[in-house]
């Protein structure tokens, strides 16, 4: 694995070189050949559990863990950092792409503030399934390369065992990357993580005037819409969309408490801990659109040096958000029910099926396949949205089946399979179904066979399951 550097010449206490902490019994428990094959990693499988334990380490770069500040919950922590993380390096792949590869729940930092710097051994596996699940719904996302048992106990409520994650991200600069330089006063800092970001992210940005911040902006601001309306076209919810956990790239990270919806509703909160449903299914995008807000203020001192003229050159964008998010979800929408083009109408159409799928306690996912479907005669309208699919069959036309079906998964990472993999997997420290069930993921929007019991929600709808940060 040939490893480059990325982030220390940006600042001494922003990639804190650092070793990750030796692990007792290194076991790989997951591999993910597809990723490796990507980005180029030629590691021998014999030693594969330690390197990606962090035991032994084939890279002259040295471990690097990073600083970053983050608004949790609305409250901002100025030193957040990876408390439980270790940054290997970057490698590029054929495309001279770069890809962070980061080891999670590897020791502790300098920045673990009495954790333990651990993960256990369940949340390591949820974050490898669900990411593959994105991955394979096409919904960006960082991934997972491994997932190797530590051989340890992490002391959690109750014990469990340890593990250690390997994410691969385009890169890990967040927003409260941004807002620790920027709490800093570090401005040559901010400059040098801004243009590292442009130029591994936003290329196109070829301005070298104070414009070309701005234009950054921008640019993150699109990424973060595409996102969340991807995000909501297949009903996810993050449940932690903190500034820490929000990166520069639009890439989905931080899988702790994240989960899908079943019966659609808005008002959707499964995190425990989420308890003034800050980040209900319907609240993202307006989150996001405050973390930009927050990213914006970090960015103040590279657009102008007077903080009002810069704000006022900064705010058109931060206000526009709601109208540009609106755009694409109103196309999100019409792609959902099978639309080209967008008429008037298209909007109360959407209301009055949604106003009908919570009603009546519809499941999300299931019920735009059952749309998707009827189109080619596979499947008869249930009785509750039959009146409201005389109108909506007035606007389809023969287009209306391939638009739907690339918008409409049939299958996703439903909470309660996954919970039951998991479990199957921690008891046995294997699962039969987990490999297939992890190939079936690839492939959301094809009818398989063999797939059919995974799709349906569980009995009670599941509105009362909880997810607990992976901590
Ligand atoms: P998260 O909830 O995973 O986004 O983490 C929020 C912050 O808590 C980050 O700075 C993490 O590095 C830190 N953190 C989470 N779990 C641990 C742990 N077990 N040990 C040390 N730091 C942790
Ligand atoms: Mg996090």
């Amino acid at each position: 694995m040939k490893l480059v550097s990325r982030y220390t010449h940006i600042a001494e206490d922003f990639a804190v070189p650092d070793l990750p902490s030796p692990v007792v019994a290194p076991t790989l428990l997951l591999w993910n050949e597809a990723v490796a094959k990507q980005l180029d990693i030629q590691v021998s499988p014999s030693e594969r559990a330690s390197i990606f334990s962090g035991n032994t380490s084939n890279s002259t770069v040295a471990a690097v863990a990073l600083g970053y500040s983050g608004h949790q919950f609305g409250h901002f922590s100025p030193r957040l950092g990876d408390g439980r993380a270790h940054l290997l390096g970057a490698v590029s792949d054929q495309h001279q792409q770069l890809w962070d590869i980061q080891l999670k729940g590897s020791g502790a930092t300098p920045f673990s503030r009495g954790g333990d710097g651990r993960c256990a051994i369940g949340p390591a596996i949820r974050e490898y399934i669900m990411s593959e699940a994105m991955h394979g719904l096409s919904v960006p996302t960082t991934r997972c390369l491994a997932v190797v048992a530590s051989g340890e106990t992490v002391y959690r409520q109750p014990p469990q065992q340890g593990a250690i994650v390997t994410r691969v991200a385009s890169s890990h600069i967040r927003v409260g990357s941004f807002q620790y330089l920027a709490t800093q006063g570090d401005v040559s800092a901010l400059q040098a993580l801004a243009d590292s970001a442009i130029a591994r992210h936003y290329p196109e940005i070829q301005s070298t005037g104070s414009d070309r911040y701005l234009a950054f902006l921008k640019a993150v601001i699109e990424k973060q819409i595409t996102l969340v309306v991807s995000w909501m076209r297949v009903g996810f919810i993050h449940g932690v969309m903190n500034t820490d956990n929000t990166l520069i790239s639009g890439e989905t990270i931080d899988y702790g408490p994240c989960a899908m919806m079943n019966q659609f509703d808005f008002d959707t909160v499964f995190s425990s801990i989420d308890r003034q449903a800050r980040y209900a299914f319907g609240s993202q995008p307006n989150i996001a659109n405050w973390n930009c807000a927050r990213l914006a203020e970090s960015l103040l001192p590279l657009i102008h040096e007077d903080d009002e003229q810069a704000v006022e050159l900064l705010s058109p964008l931060i206000n526009g958000f709601a109208e540009q998010f609106n755009q694409a979800f109103t196309q999100m929408w019409a792609q959902k029910l099978g639309f080209a083009g967008h008429h008037t109408d298209d909007a109360q159409l959407v209301a009055e099926l949604l106003a009908i799928l919570k009603d009546h306690r519809l499941d999300y996912t299931n019920t735009f396949d059952e749309l998707t479907k009827s189109l080619q005669g596979e499947q008869v309208i249930s009785q509750p949205l039959k009146a409201w699919s005389l109108k909506w069959l007035k606007r389809t036309d023969q287009h209306s089946f391939a638009i739907m079906r690339a918008a409409n998964p049939m299958m996703i990472p439903r909470n309660h399979i996954v919970e039951a993999i998991i479990e199957e997997f921690e008891n046995k420290g294997s699962s039969e179904v987990l490999a297939a069930y992890l190939v079936a993921l690839q492939n959301p929007y094809k009818l398989m066979i063999e797939n059919a019991q995974w799709l349906q929600p569980p009995a009670d709808g599941g509105a009362q399951y909880k997810t607990f940060c992976g901590t």
